[in-house]
């Protein structure tokens, strides 16, 4: 049976590989792995955990060890407690993300959720994950957040509300936007569906830049009714 079950995965195995010509993005040497592919298995785990300074409140990476807590956050305080974060926004876990993202390999939420997983996540009541607008998800045809978020829901066993957070109005992408366009352009963009109790939240997002996406959730959040709101995400990434 054993045997049976060896020559099967092999046998998906060649037929995966027909179907994605498995060469590691990263490496551009063969992909050995079924689970990160086609990432290989030696990129994958090069991905580390970001262990450097950062700030206290959104975690942002700092470039010296000064301080504990960022302009930004010094500036305006963010409206959630904190945000826990797996790595940099770049190497293998960048190429991950945007495969995932930008190439629907669905099958890497599931390692990816995982690193968020692994976190120390604190005491939280759900899971809700960023969304997208109605007209970003009819072109994607998934939201990555979501496959990210379910995983970490069923791993850690924490609810899943994928559908009280709601996108209502339709932004620009903000990569392209300065970091006080990337506010303004997602001001009042997000709404909910039902009120809350005081309930702590745990919003899962892919990346983290500027943290304005973080921030206009966690305001609808708090104005819906919850008591807290912490933020995870699987990278960050720094604006130059
Ligand atoms: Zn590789
Ligand atoms: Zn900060």
């Amino acid at each position: 049976m054993r045997k049976l079950q060896g020559a099967f995965k092999s046998l998906a195995y060649s037929i995966l590989n027909t179907i994605y010509p498995l060469k590691c993005p990263v490496c551009k040497r063969p992909s050995n792995s079924l689970l990160y592919s086609p990432i290989c298995r030696n990129c994958w785990s090069g991905i580390k955990r970001y262990e450097g300074a950062s700030c206290r409140i959104c975690s942002e990476p700092f470039t010296s060890d000064a301080g504990d807590i960022c302009g930004r956050c010094l500036m305006e305080r963010p409206p959630f407690a904190g945000v826990i974060t797996y790595g940099l926004y770049s190497d293998t876990l960048k190429e991950a993300i945007n495969l995932l993202k930008f190439s629907s390999v669905k099958r890497l939420a599931k390692p990816l959720g995982m690193l968020i997983a692994k976190l120390d996540i604190p005491q939280v009541d759900m899971i809700v994950p960023v969304p997208l607008s109605i007209k970003r998800l009819r072109q994607r045809g998934f939201n990555q957040t979501l496959l990210i978020g379910r995983v970490v829901s069923k791993t850690l066993d924490i609810p899943l509300s994928s559908e009280l957070l709601y996108k209502k109005k339709e932004t620009l992408p903000q990569a392209v936007l300065s970091a006080s366009d990337r506010a303004r352009n997602l001001k009042n963009a997000f709404a909910t569906r039902s009120r809350l109790k005081g309930e702590t939240v745990l919003l899962v997002d892919d990346v983290m830049t500027t943290g304005a996406t973080a921030r206009e959730c966690s305001k609808t959040l708090l104005k819906a009714g919850a008591g807290k709101v912490f933020v995870a995400t699987v990278a960050r990434a720094v604006m130059l």
